[in-house]
């Protein structure tokens, strides 16, 4: 990678320094179950990069970004949710509800989602 690394807590489960239960990788975009579940099924699809938000993302993100959501597509299909339906989220900066500073989509399914949410 080109851009400067800055250590996260995906970047440390990435390295495999902090143990997570993986479901997906690949040379790009990892994805893993959320330690703290919000629905019986809530995985993170991470890029391996660590793009801090949103709002960090240049235009040679866009394919990485798009391959993220086929990774959740197929996740939510592997997991038999996909027909029923999921949501998918990525939360930004405080008001965004955003607590790790490395972009993730959060992959979440199994029960009814409402909306709007808190
Ligand atoms: P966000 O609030 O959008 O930044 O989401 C961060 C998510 O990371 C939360 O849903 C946390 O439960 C999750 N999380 C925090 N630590 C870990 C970990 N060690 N392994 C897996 N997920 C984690």
């Amino acid at each position: 990678m080109s851009e400067i690394e800055t250590e996260t807590l995906f970047t440390r489960i990435r390295d495999r320094e902090i143990p997570a239960d993986f479901v997906y990788e690949d040379d790009e975009i990892m994805a893993f179950r959320d330690v703290n579940p919000q629905a019986p099924l809530h995985v993170l699809v991470v890029p391996k990069e660590p793009i801090p938000t949103v709002n960090d993302l240049e235009p040679r993100h866009a394919e990485l970004i798009g391959r993220m959501f086929l990774v959740a597509r197929d996740i939510a299909r592997e997991e038999g949710v996909a027909d029923e339906g999921y949501r998918l989220a990525m939360n930004t900066n405080a008001a965004g509800g955003q607590a790790v500073y490395h972009i993730h989509l959060h992959l979440m399914g199994g029960r009814q989602m409402s909306w709007p949410p808190g």
